[in-house]
């Protein structure tokens, strides 16, 4: 890789300076690179090719409300990378209703449909960066798929079931540009450099001020364009720290305000009612070879009639903690998550923690499960981790067949943007304060979706919910059971007007005409999508918009 020590930072005027080097700042450089060879890019970024076990950035953070968000080292990675270290690979498309302003939402929809349809242009190089084959989300554009509906008797109305992740390896984009970038004789990388604070612009040049870990010493970097891509947390305390910026030194109001991630978690079951053969559960593989899973969502029309918060539900497995699930195969995996040494192996923790919730629940009857399962119990679950991890592809999943045709469903969904869920620096400005929690509008939406689900079956005679706790515990579960942190959102966002946001539509910092922020910390609304499909798309096409900009 075309390395550069922190001692010739300042040696150059770079056409652009990219801060951090994750999914969005590699896939700006991707596509940058594509269009501009000649251009010189300095990528700054904070972690080491060897990373430590603690750093400044995370001890420096407060989480206020811990029982609703992942701790600061469970929720991002440094390093060439980024967060791609440790994600899940989940590709999603954001939807209709995400640009459509709403009364649930207020007046925080600051963005419209036209950035949509514009970003859409850049799906098919955010899909190459995360290797998730062609940006097809809709069954319709999978024909491989036989266009099945989800079970017996199901139809589509206000409700759907042809809408589709897609997977990526998942791709650790560490190692893969690792390869690219050593063949990018325009891109220079610098490690273990923290970039704390944009500076000052003349003459067309913008400094950035930065500090190398190793030895405490502040630099400086010039260049005629700045990209902060430093993650949502550290590119809002970037600019909570550059207040100069902003007329009168005074930072946006929305600046740090209306963080968001996704409400999501297991309330109730899916009991289809016809042939269980037919019923598509799983995660097939389209003709590439790319994992794909069908989700329900209501239409956009639905939505805005019920006043709800855009939401996916998919079929699942049970809680594993819950030995009542009666299966071997899941008791044994649960009992390796809970394992010390190779739980963590297995997955990350926010992940790990989705699947056993921390709980150490009742061994004795796990183990029973197992024996009564013998041996399906124990070949079962190798045959699955075989998949999961050997391939460099890898099943991102695991699923089981029900005889009983009943699945366990699973909710992901918006959160209202407001602006008690927020990050902010510390009084004396050293520390950056995380509060994020939900709302009862929140809850309410999710038990309203679900309801909706159990009378669409039920009209068809296709099915039904069988909720997991009695009607008045469910708001209560939905609420504890859920946490987020790694899903970050809205906390610089997009708007048309510098009253509003932070970003203009470019991505460009209001009141500047040199600084970007590329992160998924300028969506305003958060949707039912993972953000980093979107967030790849945004990257390529603020390089494109900088690239035809010279
Ligand atoms: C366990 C887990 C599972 C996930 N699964 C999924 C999933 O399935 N699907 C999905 O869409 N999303 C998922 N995500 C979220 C996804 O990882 C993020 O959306 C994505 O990584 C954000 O990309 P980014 O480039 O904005 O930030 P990051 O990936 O966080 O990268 C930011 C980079 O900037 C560097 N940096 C930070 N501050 C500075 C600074 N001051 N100076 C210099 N460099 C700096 C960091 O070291 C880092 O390398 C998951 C996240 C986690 C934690």
């Amino acid at each position: 890789m075309s390395l550069i020590e922190p001692s010739a930072i300042s040696s150059e005027i770079w056409d652009v300076i990219v801060i951090g080097s994750g999914p969005a700042g590699l896939a700006f450089v991707q596509e940058y690179t594509k269009k501009l060879h000649q251009s010189k890019i300095l990528l700054v970024e904070f972690g080491l090719e060897s990373e430590p076990s603690t750093n400044a950035l995370d001890e420096s953070i407060d989480i206020l409300n811990p029982e609703n968000h992942h701790l600061p080292y469970d929720c991002t990675n440094k390093g060439l990378g980024g967060t791609s270290a440790t994600w899940g690979g989940r590709c999603v498309s954001y939807d209709e209703i995400d640009f459509i302003p709403r009364s649930i939402i207020g007046d925080n929809c600051t963005w419209d449909l036209s950035i949509f349809e514009d970003v859409k242009r850049f799906y098919g190089p955010a899909a190459e960066l995360l290797d998730c084959g062609k940006p097809a989300f809709n069954l319709k554009e999978i024909p491989e798929s036989g266009n099945r509906r989800i079970a017996e008797g199901f139809q589509e109305g206000d409700w759907l079931d042809s809408a589709v992740e897609r997977w990526s390896l998942p791709t650790r984009l560490g190692p893969k540009y690792n390869e690219i970038l050593r063949e990018a004789s325009n891109v220079r990388v610098v490690f273990g450099i923290q970039a704390s604070r944009i500076g000052e612009s003349s003459d067309g040049v913008r400094t950035v001020e930065l500090v190398d870990r190793s030895n405490g010493q502040a630099l400086t970097s010039r260049g005629k364009r700045v990209v902060v891509a430093a993650g949502a947390q550290e590119s809002t305390r970037i600019l909570l720290q550059s207040s100069h910026l902003f007329p009168g030194g005074k930072t946006p109001y929305a600046l740090g305000r209306f963080y968001q991630g996704h409400i999501s978690g297991k309330i109730a079951s899916i009991r289809f009612s016809g042939n269980p053969r037919l019923t598509d559960f799983g995660m097939p593989r389209d003709a590439e070879g790319i994992y794909f899973r069908r989700r329900f969502q209501l239409t956009t029309d639905a939505l805005i009639r019920e006043g709800l918060l855009n939401t996916a539900i998919w079929t699942d497995n049970p809680l594993y903690y819950d030995a009542r699930h009666r299966s071997g195969t899941m008791s044994m995996i649960y009992l390796m998550l809970i394992a010390p040494v190779i739980g963590k192996k297995l997955a990350p923790a926010p992940i790990r923690n989705s699947l056993t919730k921390g709980k150490v629940s009742n061994v004795p009857a796990h183990l029973m499960n197992i024996l009564r399962g013998f041996p399906k119990s124990l070949f079962e679950p190798f045959l699955i981790f075989s998949k999961r991890y050997l391939p460099k592809r890898k099943l991102p999943g695991v699923f089981l067949y029900s005889p009983k045709n009943e699945y366990a469903l699973h909710f992901h969904a918006e959160q209202q943007p407001i602006e008690g869920n927020y990050m902010k620096l510390s009084e004396d400005g050293k520390r950056l304060q995380i509060q994020y929690g939900y709302t009862d509008e929140d809850v309410r939406s999710v038990l309203r979706v679900h309801e909706m689900l159990d009378a669409w079956l039920k009209k068809l005679g296709c099915g039904e919910l069988v909720y997991w706790y009695p009607k008045e515990e469910l708001a209560e579960q939905v609420r504890k059971g859920s946490s987020d942190g790694v899903h970050q959102v809205g906390t610089t966002r997009i708007s048309s007007s510098a009253e509003a946001g932070v970003v203009d539509y470019d991505l460009k910092v209001w009141g500047t005409d040199d600084v970007y922020v590329c992160s998924s910390s300028c969506f305003p609304t958060s949707g039912q999508a993972n953000p980093t499909f979107l967030l790849a798309a945004f990257g390529a096409r603020l390089a494109h918009q900088i690239a035809t900009q010279k």
